[in-house]
């Protein structure tokens, strides 16, 4: 079974990630998971996305002076 990055399509290969040839990939069983740097990118992406709706979801208090 091959080991395939689903965001840039790289192969793990002896702990090396490359990217693979069309003949690689014939006739195999594929697992989808995240490459180290896919990955890091990827949690990055999710922290910059949470932050910016926690930040969205929090109510604004307006004071209004009297
Ligand atoms: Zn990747």
């Amino acid at each position: 079974m091959i080991v395939q990055c689903c965001v840039c399509g790289r192969i793990r290969r002896d702990a090396q990630w490359t990217i693979p040839s069309r003949h690689q990939l014939q006739n195999q069983q594929i697992s989808h998971t995240y490459c180290p740097i896919c990955a890091h990118k990827t949690l990055l992406e999710y922290r910059k996305t949470r932050s910016a709706l926690n930040s969205s979801l929090t109510p604004k208090v307006t004071l209004q002076s009297v």
